[in-house]
C-alpha cells in the first residue's frame, strides 16, 4: 500500500508539471488536448455543457477556451486556435454556440447607426490599436459586429471557417454544438431540412427578437 507521502510526492510532481505545461510546447498540451471557442454570454456553462473542466477546480485544465460574442470565427479566434493548434499540442476544435443568444437581438446596421448618431465614424475604426495595420473595407463595420439571424446556421458556419483555415491542420477535429439554454441541453446544429429536429426550441433566429431585416451576409 503506498504511504501517504509517495501520494504526496507524486501529486507535487504532477502539479509542478502542469504548472510548467508551456515550456514543453506540444508534448504539455492541456489535458483533452481541446481548444474550445464559446459564446461570452453567462448562461452558457462550458463545462457542464461539454462534460470538461475548463478552469475549474484548480488544478483542471481540460481545454483552452476562448470566448468571444457568439462564440464565432473572428481574427483573434483564429489567432489563439492557430497558436495552440500548431504550438501547444491541441488535436480538437469545440465550437458551442446557444439559444437565446445576445447576437441574435438586434439588426447590426441598427447597432452601427448607435454610433454613426454618437459622432463616430465607423469607416475609420482602430479596430486594435496596438495593430493599426489590421483595417475593415469602407462599409465592412455592421459585417464585422457579426450579428446573426440564426444560431445553428452561424455555428455550421465558424465549423466550415476553421476546418477550411489554412492556418489550421487538416488532422484538426473540429465540431460545432448547440446550448440550449432553456433546458439545459446539448444538440447539434441543424438548418434546412430536418430543422424541424429543434425539437425542444423551434425557433433560434432572430425573429423573436423583434429583428425584421436580414443580417449583413457574414453567414450566407
Ligand atoms: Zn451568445
Amino acid at each position: 500500500m503506498a504511504t501517504l507521502k509517495q501520494g504526496l510526492d507524486k501529486r507535487v510532481s504532477e502539479y509542478d508539471y502542469w504548472a510548467k505545461r508551456r515550456q514543453h510546447g506540444p508534448e504539455g498540451h492541456n489535458n483533452c488536448s481541446l481548444w474550445v471557442l464559446a459564446c461570452m454570454d453567462e448562461r452558457l456553462p462550458v463545462d457542464e455543457a461539454l462534460g470538461i473542466h475548463v478552469d475549474s477546480p484548480a488544478g483542471g485544465g481540460d481545454a483552452h477556451c476562448f470566448r468571444n460574442a457568439g462564440g464565432i470565427a473572428t481574427d483573434d479566434a483564429i489567432r489563439s486556435a492557430m497558436l495552440t493548434c500548431n504550438f501547444f499540442g491541441t488535436k480538437e476544435i469545440v465550437i458551442l454556440e446557444h439559444t437565446q443568444c445576445g447576437m441574435l437581438s438586434a439588426n447590426a446596421h441598427d447597432l452601427e447607426k448607435y454610433f454613426r448618431d454618437k459622432g463616430i465614424d465607423t469607416d475609420n475604426i482602430a479596430l486594435d490599436p496596438t495593430l493599426p495595420e489590421l483595417k475593415l473595407e469602407k462599409g465592412a463595420f455592421a459585417k464585422w459586429i457579426g450579428m446573426m439571424d440564426d444560431v445553428d446556421e452561424a455555428c455550421i458556419k465558424t465549423v466550415e471557417t476553421f476546418k477550411n483555415h489554412p492556418l489550421i491542420p487538416k488532422d484538426i477535429t473540429i465540431s460545432g454544438w448547440i446550448w440550449e439554454v432553456e433546458t439545459r441541453r446539448l444538440r447539434a446544429p441543424i438548418v434546412g431540412v430536418g430543422a424541424e429536429k429543434r425539437t425542444l426550441i423551434p425557433d433560434v433566429t432572430s425573429a423573436p427578437f423583434g429583428v425584421k431585416s436580414n443580417q449583413p451576409p457574414r453567414w450566407k
